[in-house]
């Protein structure tokens, strides 16, 4: 779960780190797009999950559909 040797990995750590994690009403536009070509985009969305990551750009989801599937990863082990 705290596995975070994919990191090495990790396409943004070669960009500007701010892009992923945008002001309030800014576009997480180039973040995803960054995301989208990552090699570790899996292990960083589990990750993210995980932790329960709310802010900023995580496997290619921003803030509020990560949010969405922590909530709902949640109510799936609640309901276990
Ligand atoms: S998927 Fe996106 S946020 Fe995650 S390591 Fe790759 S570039 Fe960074």
């Amino acid at each position: 779960m705290n596995d975070t040797t994919w990191k090495g990995d990790a396409l943004c750590a070669q960009t500007d780190p701010e892009v992923h994690f945008p002001e309030a009403g800014g576009t997480s536009r180039n973040a995803k797009r960054t995301c989208m070509a990552c090699p570790v985009r899996p292990n960083c969305l589990d990750y993210a999950v995980d932790t329960e990551q709310y802010w900023g750009v995580w496997g290619g989801l921003g803030q509020d559909e990560l949010r969405r599937l922590i909530r709902a990863r949640r109510a799936e082990t609640t309901a276990a």
